[in-house]
């Protein structure tokens, strides 16, 4: 599933350039990630790396948007169709399932 940024956002911008899909960007009030672009770091980090930056720990699994593992693994290799990822498995443990 995607991450999303809940209210405790006090867009400090710490984020931004630690994701790795450009997904975190400025909304009207607080950050917002773009669902369609967050892989939870699946296939470049072991964990995401918004999560690990946060200093409010706004940024939360979105349960609204489940995805599994190789639905991420997709995601990632259409966003960057120019990169060569390994076919399997790409490391990640930052849920449960
Ligand atoms: Fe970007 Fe990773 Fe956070 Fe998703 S989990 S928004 S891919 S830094």
């Amino acid at each position: 599933m995607a991450l999303k940024i809940t209210g405790d956002c006090t867009s400090c911008h710490i984020c931004v350039p630690e994701c790795p899909n450009d997904a975190i960007s400025p909304g009207p009030d607080i950050y917002v990630i773009n669902t369609n672009s967050c892989t939870e770091c699946v296939g470049f980090h072991d964990t995401p790396q918004c999560a690990a930056v946060c200093p409010v720990d706004s940024c939360v699994f979105d349960e609204d948007n489940k995805e599994t593992e190789a639905q991420l693994i997709e995601k990632v290799k259409s966003l960057h169709p120019e990169k060569d990822f390994p076919a399997e498995p790409i490391s990640h443990h930052g849920r449960n399932r």
